[in-house]
């Protein structure tokens, strides 16, 4: 195994009292396998009266995955989806050529742990037709005194529910009094693990909390010590084939394209259509970084 790269996550603010770790994307590593965003949200208790509220944004060109450890979260989309996630489940919802949606906590002062990652769309399915898929059981099994859940992708006899478009892993990994688990790896994926809660160590070697254990392609196996209580999530797929442009809510393959969905949102053209009856508080979109053609 080459040796660990640790990559510090950046504190980020989502506004309203909530600040997330950001493990993706970072000036190191852009991606891991088609997985180019990763935010670590809590755990935290909100004080009365606040909670995790993202007004209606857009996206294009990737997907969002969410995975719910503790809370309630009200998922709304311009599909017409209305959906609270709970946890121990998985939203996916595939932005393509464009989609809208909101995230509410359904009772403010509450708890919240969640991580919340985008999945680019390869180049042959950036613009597909939008989608939300709500998978609330996805498989989960007890070996070596830890609790394994697949959220994306394939391990051993097991595979996740959700429609991904590239080869990918997601599992999150939790022990409430302590393990040593040998993970089996696909020597074609490249791998990276984010500790969420408690000690981990990856052969012996630390892991520290917010930051992202990047381990590389090559590699059959990983030893991964959790202390009681540990909690980690281990993502990898296939090296993405082309980089990808992300900018604000939008991933792409063409900085015109990003421009263009800026537009149409701030203009309020159909290809974004109203979340909900459309009352709600909706996101404006920053200037572009960069000159407009
Ligand atoms: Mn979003």
């Amino acid at each position: 195994m080459k040796p660990i790269e640790h990559i510090a996550a950046r504190p980020a603010d989502l506004g309203d009292g909530l600040t997330v770790h950001r493990a993706l994307p970072n000036r190191q590593r852009r991606m891991v396998g088609a997985w180019c965003f990763l935010d670590h949200a809590g755990p935290v208790d909100f004080p009365a009266g606040r909670g995790l509220h993202v007004g209606a944004h857009p996206h294009i060109g990737l997907q969002t995955f969410t995975w719910l450890i503790e809370g309630e979260v009200m998922h709304r989309d311009s599909l017409g989806n209305e959906q609270i996630i709970r946890p121990g489940q998985v939203n996916l919802m595939t932005a393509g050529r464009g989609i809208a949606h909101s995230e509410d906590s359904l009772a403010d002062g509450r708890r919240l742990h969640a991580a919340q990652l985008w999945i680019a769309l390869p180049e042959a399915d950036v613009a597909c037709a939008p989608a939300f898929e709500h998978l609330p059981n996805p498989p989960c099994w007890d070996e070596a005194g830890a609790r394994l859940t697949l959220l994306a992708g394939r391990y051993g006899p097991h595979t996740a529910p959700g429609s991904f478009h590239s080869p990918l892993l997601g599992m999150d990994l939790h022990s409430l009094s302590g393990a040593r688990l040998e993970l089996q790896l696909d020597a074609a994926f490249e791998y990276a693990l984010l500790p969420l809660e408690g000690a981990v160590a990856i052969g012996g070697e630390p892991c520290p909390p917010h930051e992202l254990a990047y381990v590389g392609a090559g590699n059959t196996a990983l030893a991964l010590d959790l202390a009681a209580g540990g909690r980690a999530l281990l993502v990898g797929g296939e090296p993405f084939a082309k980089p990808v442009e992300i900018w604000w809510n939008f991933v792409g393959f063409d900085k015109a394209e990003i421009a263009r969905a800026r537009g149409q949102w701030e203009r309020g053209e159909p290809r974004f259509g109203p979340v909900g009856d459309g009352s709600g508080r909706r996101l404006v979109a920053p200037p572009l970084p960069w000159a407009s053609a």
